[in-house]
């Protein structure tokens, strides 16, 4: 059995706000939104950081992109825009290691880069 938070969250053994979920990819509502809509986007597979992805996730990625689409349509944040962020280890700030995309927006954000 995993101890990871996120597999927890994708296999439904901890309870979340879920957005949307397929065979590879679930959506949830991140805990401690840091903006006015801040999901994140996981693959179901445990992959821990986005510099563990191997050219056969490209497609996977590629469909979280698609999902991120599917919900910026959904909460109507498509026009306005929003910021996809993927932190990266510890210099990154990463601190769940399973893959995430935050998905932030319906306000406008800070510049970052
Ligand atoms: P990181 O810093 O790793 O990029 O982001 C981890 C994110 O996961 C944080 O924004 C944090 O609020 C969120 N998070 C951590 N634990 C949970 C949880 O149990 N449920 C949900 N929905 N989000 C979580
Ligand atoms: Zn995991």
């Amino acid at each position: 059995m995993s101890e990871c938070i996120f597999c927890k969250i994708a296999n439904g053994e901890i309870k979340s706000e879920i957005l949307y979920k397929d065979e590879q990819v679930v959506a949830f509502k991140d805990i401690s939104p840091r903006a006015a809509i801040h999901f994140l986007i996981i693959p179901v597979k445990h992959i821990p950081t986005v510099y563990d992805l191997e050219e056969e996730d490209n497609e996977l990625v590629g469909h979280i992109f698609q999902v991120a689409k599917k919900l910026a349509d959904e909460y109507n944040i498509a026009e306005s825009g929003y910021r996809l962020v993927v932190n990266c280890k510890e210099d990154g700030g990463q601190e769940v290691f399973h893959l995430h995309f935050h998905l932030l927006g319906g306000e406008k954000l800070g510049a970052f880069c």
